[in-house]
């Protein structure tokens, strides 16, 4: 991946995408797979903002089911699926354990209920997932004895068993948005990361390109497109300048979604959730108090996710001391025994999510639960101009498919059958994850270790072997970053292969 800021001055493209976030590469993969000629830019390192600062999760949607959201469930058991399939080095399952409780809404028989109409409704979330280890089981019931054995620290009155379910999680969120991006450019689309764009450029009624800054030599320039796409995300508003002609009908309103890493091993194998102190706001069939979650993560434990309501310009949240005494406050009362003190937080993540709309004096929370798709020809009469908030990393390739369907629609031209559902992303290229690590392992260098070589696979799926050739050229490079997994030539390569500026 090559940066070639001066290459995007010299090309009308059918497609330029403001934004590197998952939502705003995946757009740029789908459209150049699509074959679109097609520009990507993002003011920073690509994927670095929300989409590095989320759970994880890669949600199959079982969730939806307590909202009666039958399309959601459907909808992100498909992307869960898509995600196993196309990067299964990056993607895993994840079991999730649900305690129950007595026998009404959180007692066992909805559970099970729940479990198996879930099962009926994603019956084919397997369905071309050739590497085993990534297929999603039915979800199961467990007994309070078996429950209890693994987490000794929860409330047991009126505790009945548990249920158990599997979520993807993902082992290293920017490397999934940077796979796909290496994806995009290995393609065709013309990637740049630290290039703001300060303007979008109008003739009359038709956007036709943007005016952006290359935040590393200062320098200017203009690149031309038939279509820009908006995928900035919490900036989305703020490119579109709040009050001009061209802002978003509905006002989004963002919450600061955070939660903090703790490095213990407070879950092992399986997540677990708990009961929060606050209620779901918006489920339809209520289970009481909001879920909470402790998931295992690399020998961590992530906490979380905590919401509230964000005012002002994306870039000035943060999470105080104060703010995180809160959480722990929370959490040692719904799981005691854990007893997390602020010593205990190695650091927290959090990012903006769209959460409903701006209206005089409260909130509509019915806009925000799903992304939005702004097409600024019905909404502004301004052509060649498309807005996308995504709502869930999980949903980032589908929602995207959707977007570039738009922009056929503009360019006037028909819209090829999307394929990133099914083509494997950067590494993501090989049928069973243990064969390629058993073949890796066989001309493993004598000074790494297996968990070294385990975590490059994990990284790079089946390019791990640009990594090792140059730790193979120069064996200084073969060792690792203090006590971490990380490999020096993977610093190197990083610099010569995957445009790293700092
Ligand atoms: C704490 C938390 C937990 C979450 N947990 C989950 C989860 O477990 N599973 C899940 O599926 N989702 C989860 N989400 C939601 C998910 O993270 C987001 O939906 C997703 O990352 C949004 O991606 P995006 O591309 O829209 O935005 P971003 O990742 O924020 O990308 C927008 C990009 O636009 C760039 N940009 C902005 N302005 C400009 C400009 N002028 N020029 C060039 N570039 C610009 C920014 O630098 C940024 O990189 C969570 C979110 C949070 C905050």
């Amino acid at each position: 991946m090559i940066r070639d800021v001066m290459a995007l001055a010299n090309q009308e493209y059918d497609l330029i995408v403001v934004g590197g976030g998952i939502f705003g590469i995946c757009a740029a993969w789908d459209a150049t797979l699509r074959g679109l000629s097609v520009a990507l830019v993002e003011q920073d390192d690509f994927g670095h903002a929300t989409s590095a600062n989320h759970f994880k999760v890669v949600h199959g949607g079982i969730r939806y089911l307590q909202h009666g959201d039958v399309y959601r469930v459907r909808e992100s058991s498909a992307e869960r699926s898509a995600f196993l399939r196309i990067a299964p080095h990056l993607v895993r399952p994840m079991p999730f354990i649900i305690p129950t409780y007595g026998h009404g809404m959180k007692g066992k028989a909805v559970m099970r209920a729940a479990l198996l109409l879930y099962d009926l409704l994603t019956f084919d979330r397997n369905r071309g997932i050739k590497d085993s280890r990534n297929h999603i089981p039915s979800g199961k019931m467990m007994s309070t004895h078996d429950l209890l054995e693994m987490f000794p620290n929860l409330e047991r009155k009126g505790l009945t068993g548990a249920a158990i379910f599997h979520d993807g999680q993902m082992y290293n969120p920017p490397r999934l948005s940077l796979a796909f991006t290496q994806a995009a450019a290995a393609a065709g689309a013309h990637v740049a990361n630290y290039m703001r764009v300060t303007k979008l450029i109008r003739k009359g009624n038709r956007i036709i390109g943007v005016k952006a800054q290359d935040r590393l030599s200062g320098d200017l320039l203009e690149v031309r497109g038939r279509v820009v796409l908006n995928a900035t995300g919490p900036w989305a508003k703020w490119l579109l300048e709040p009050g001009s002609d061209l802002a978003l009908k509905r006002d989004p309103s963002f919450s600061r979604d955070a939660y903090f890493v703790v490095k213990k091993r407070l879950v092992r194998d399986h997540a677990l959730s708990v009961q929060g102190q606050t209620k779901d706001p918006d489920a339809f069939l209520s289970r009481g108090n909001r879920h909470l979650f402790l998931v295992p993560w690399r020998g961590y434990t992530l906490i979380g996710v905590w919401h509230v309501v964000h005012e002002g310009k994306p870039d000035t949240f943060t999470v105080t001391p104060q703010d995180l005494q809160g959480f722990l406050d929370e959490i040692n009362v719904s799981y005691p025994g854990v007893n997390l003190t602020l010593d205990d937080v190695s650091m927290w993540n959090a990012g903006l999510t769209l959460f409903g709309e701006n209206k005089p004096g409260a909130v509509d929370l019915s806009y925000g639960k799903r992304s939005i798709v702004v097409d600024h020809a019905q909404d502004h009469q301004v052509e060649g101009l498309i807005t996308l908030i995504g709502v869930r990393f999980t949903t980032a390739r589908g929602i995207a498919e959707k977007a570039v369907n738009l922009v056929f629609d503009k360019l006037g031209k028909e819209a090829p059958r999307s394929k990133t559902a099914v083509t494997p992303i950067h590494g993501g290229n090989f049928d069973s994850f243990d064969h390629l690590l058993y073949k890796a392992n066989q001309q493993r260098p004598l000074t790494l270790s297996t968990d070294v070589m385990t975590a490059l696979l994990q990284n790079y799926g089946a390019a791990y072997g640009e990594v090792l050739q140059i730790a193979n050229e120069n064996p200084a490079l073969a060792e690792t970053v203090g006590d971490s997994t990380v490999v020096k030539a993977e610093i190197i390569h990083a610099v010569r292969a995957e445009m790293a500026q700092n």
